[in-house]
C-alpha cells in the first residue's frame, strides 16, 4: 500500500480531512429516473452543457494532480451517466497512473457496462457500483422513465464479473408508491450472488425531484422487513467513514449494506469534495453553490496557486446539511445542486 505519510492533511472546520475526490465526467443520461431527472423537467429540447464548457479530461488530470497533494486517495467517476463520455477508460488509465491513487470507482446505471466492462478493468478501475432499483422489468422501466432495460443491465453486471470486478456494489433507492414491493424481490435475487445490495434512503437531493419526506422508507423499516425473512446480524465497517451500515445474512454470510444519510447521518466523517462536469468544485452533495475552478485552470494560473485556493476552501468547510436537515426551517425553500448535475 502507498505510504502517504509524508502528505500533510488538511482538515476543515469540523476536523474532517480532504480524502475522496468524485468526479461527475457528465451530466447527460440515458436515464430518466423519476427521482433524478424526471422525464418531464428532462424533456428532449432540455439543454445540457455544451462540450467546451465541460472540464475535458486532461483538465480533470491536472485538478487531480493538486487534489493528491492534498491528501486525496480516492477518487469516484459519476454523471449523469460516466459511461456515456467517449474515451473514458483512457481516462481511468491516466488516473491510475497518478502516485497516491489508491483506489478509483465507478458509478454507473450498468447499461453501457457489457460493452466497455473488460476495457474499464484493463484500464486500472479497482470497483464498480451499479444503481439499480428493481428486479421487475416493468417497474426498472417505471423507475427509469421509460428507458431502462434491466436484462441489459443485468449482463452488464455478469460481463463485469467475468472482467473480474470482484463484490460489485448494487445500489437500490427505494421511494415509497413506486418500487417498495420489491425490497424483498431484490433480496432473493442478489443475497445468493456474490454481490453487495445496498439499500440507499431517499434523499431530499435538488429540488427537480420534488422530494416529499413521506416518499422517504427509513432503513431501520427496510432492515425490519428483510429480518423478518432471512436473519441478519450487524458486521463491523470495513474502514473509518465507511457510509453504509452493514449485516450479514445469518444463513449464507453473504452481506448487505444500507445507507441511511436521511435517519442516521454522517456527515461526522465526510471527507468527501465534489467536482461537477463543468467545473466546480462543492464541499457537500446539499451545497447550493460550487467554487468555479474551472475559470482558474483556463487562465494562466499555476498549480501552486491553485492548490492554495483549494486548501483554503476546505479549510473554510463547515457543512453538515444532513445532521442539520431537520432543524433549518428554510431547507425546503434552500436552493440545491441537482444529483445529475453532481453525481452521487
Ligand atoms: N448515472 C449513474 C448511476 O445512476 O449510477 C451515476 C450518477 S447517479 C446521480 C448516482 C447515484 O445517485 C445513483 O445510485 C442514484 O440512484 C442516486 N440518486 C439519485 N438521486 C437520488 C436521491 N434523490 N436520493 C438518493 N439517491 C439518489
Ligand atoms: Fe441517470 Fe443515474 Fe440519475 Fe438515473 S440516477 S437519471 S441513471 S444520473
Ligand atoms: Fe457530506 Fe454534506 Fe452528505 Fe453531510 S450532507 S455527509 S457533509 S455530503
Amino acid at each position: 500500500m502507498t505510504n502517504l505519510s509524508h502528505i500533510p492533511l488538511i482538515k476543515d472546520q469540523l476536523g474532517r480531512a480532504l480524502r475522496d475526490l468524485r468526479i461527475s465526467v457528465m451530466d447527460r443520461c440515458n436515464f430518466r429516473c423519476v427521482y433524478c431527472m424526471p422525464e418531464d423537467k428532462f424533456h428532449p429540447g432540455f439543454k445540457f452543457l455544451p462540450s467546451k464548457k465541460r472540464l475535458s479530461f486532461d483538465e480533470m488530470l491536472r485538478l487531480v494532480r493538486i487534489f493528491t497533494k492534498l491528501g486525496v486517495t480516492k477518487i469516484r467517476i459519476t454523471g449523469g451517466e460516466p459511461l456515456l463520455r467517449v474515451n473514458l477508460t483512457d481516462f481511468i488509465g491516466d488516473l491510475s497512473t497518478i502516485g497516491n491513487i489508491k483506489d478509483i470507482a465507478l458509478t454507473t446505471n450498468g447499461v453501457l457496462l457489457k460493452k466497455y466492462a473488460y476495457e474499464l478493468k484493463a484500464s486500472g478501475l479497482d470497483r464498480i457500483t451499479v444503481s439499480l432499483d428493481s428486479i421487475d422489468p416493468n417497474e426498472f422501466k417505471l423507475m427509469t422513465g421509460g428507458r431502462g432495460d434491466l436484462d441489459r443491465v443485468l449482463s452488464g453486471i455478469d460481463e463485469a464479473q467475468r472482467a473480474g470486478f470482484q463484490r460489485i456494489k448494487i445500489n437500490a433507492v427505494i421511494k415509497k408508491g413506486i418500487n417498495e414491493n420489491n425490497i424483498l424481490k431484490m433480496v432473493e435475487y442478489f443475497r445468493d450472488q456474490p454481490v453487495v445490495l445496498r439499500f440507499i434512503e431517499y434523499m431530499d437531493v435538488g429540488t427537480i425531484n420534488d422530494w416529499q419526506q413521506q416518499e422517504t422508507i427509513p432503513s431501520s423499516e427496510i432492515i425490519e422487513l428483510i429480518s423478518n425473512k432471512w436473519s441478519l446480524s450487524p458486521i463491523k465497517q470495513n474502514y473509518e467513514g465507511e457510509v453504509a451500515s452493514r449485516f450479514i445474512f445469518d444463513d449464507i454470510g453473504t452481506e448487505i449494506g444500507f445507507i441511511s444519510s436521511m435517519t442516521n447521518p454522517f456527515c461526522g466523517s465526510c471527507t468527501r469534495a465534489r467536482l461537477s462536469s463543468d467545473g466546480k468544485l462543492y464541499n457537500c452533495l446539499f451545497a447550493s453553490t460550487g467554487i468555479d475552478i474551472k475559470s482558474w485552470i483556463r487562465s494562466d494560473m499555476d498549480d501552486k496557486t491553485i492548490e492554495e485556493k483549494i486548501v483554503s476552501i476546505w479549510q473554510s468547510r463547515n457543512d453538515r446539511y444532513s445532521e442539520l436537515r431537520y432543524l433549518n426551517q428554510n431547507n425546503k425553500d434552500k436552493e440545491k445542486v441537482e444529483m445529475y448535475y453532481i453525481g452521487g
